[in-house]
């Protein structure tokens, strides 16, 4: 059963609905999927039944924004329940600083004298988390550049004219989320960052495991994470991070994780959530 763990539905950047994505990922022959929206969880529901209804295996998933060494890094939750009230709460609270978050891009572009309306983005982005993909296509809607690269480029990019800064939780509190929510904690991408030198504090505050396989890394940098997570006893897990139609071809099944590293995750999402159900047992009186 290979999957792909790192998908983006409409319920955040990516394009696909839960169930075109589950059709196009059974086509392509996978067999267990996560999604893994930014702060969203809402997608989870609709994905687990087009899965299930397609006989796919199904991990819910999430992507957070976090802070560690002073650099923005993403931590990717598993396995976590995804309607315990607190998790689903803190979701609405990042959506929120999301959506204001958009508003001041807007002003931003007021300044650069380009007319574009909050309510523009938000009706394109038609979702509680909106990011900087939908400005970009919103820009590219109207008129005002060719493409979401050159929005990027010009406007939305690290300390482009238009870039805001999202406020970002610590690492270790991403940790701790996804972990009360009975979930597995994973960073993502790590060959997008400089953090190698510091895995072992991410491992100290808990995480989980390393996404050694990613559309980003090539051969080398995959072998050098997926041996870095055997010496720090992490586990492996890997995926696309599709977006949909967003930026040319999909990326769905570009990576085909290893049916033996999907049942490792598999094992320690259910040995955490025994955790959570026992803990949850000693606090009720
Ligand atoms: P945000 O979470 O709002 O900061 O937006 C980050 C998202 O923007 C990433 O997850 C990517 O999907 C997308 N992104 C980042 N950089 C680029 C780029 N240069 N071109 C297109 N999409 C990008
Ligand atoms: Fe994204
Ligand atoms: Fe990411
Ligand atoms: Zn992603």
């Amino acid at each position: 059963m290979v999957a792909d763990l790192h998908l983006h539905t409409r319920y955040s950047d990516g394009t696909y609905e839960p169930e075109e994505l589950a059709a196009a990922a059974h086509r392509l022959g996978l067999g267990c999927l996560a999604i893994t929206d930014h702060d969203t969880v809402e997608g989870c529901l609709p994905m687990s039944r087009a899965c299930a209804a397609l006989g796919l295996a199904f991990i819910p998933g999430v992507e957070l924004t976090a802070e560690f060494k002073g650099q923005e890094i993403h931590i990717l939750g598993y396995g976590f329940d995804p309607e315990d009230r607190d998790f689903v709460d803190q979701m609405a609270r990042f959506q929120a600083v999301r959506q204001q978050r958009i508003r001041e891009m807007v002003a931003r572009l007021k300044e650069l004298h380009i007319p574009l309306e909050a309510d523009q983005v938000f009706r394109l982005a038609n979702c509680r988390s909106p990011g900087r993909p939908h400005v970009a296509r919103a820009l590219v809607e109207a008129g005002v550049c060719r493409d979401v690269d050159e929005a990027f480029e010009r406007f939305l990019k690290k300390h482009r004219p238009a870039w805001v800064p999202k406020s970002r939780i610590g690492a270790d509190e991403a940790i701790t989320l996804v972990h009360r929510a009975g979930g597995v904690a994973v960073l993502a991408h790590p060959g997008l960052y400089h953090v190698d030198a510091w895995l072992p504090e991410l491992v100290r505050a808990g995480l989980d495991g390393i996404e050694c396989y990613h559309t980003k890394h090539g051969p080398s940098l995959t072998d050098y994470y997926v041996t870095m997570a055997h010496r720090l006893g992490l586990l492996v897990t890997g995926g696309s991070d599709c977006h949909g139609h967003s930026k040319g071809q999909p990326l769905l099944g570009s990576i085909r994780l290893a049916p033996e590293l999907v049942d490792r995750l598999r094992q320690h999402i259910a040995y955490r959530q025994a955790a959570r159900a026992a803990l949850h047992h000693s606090a009720s009186p």
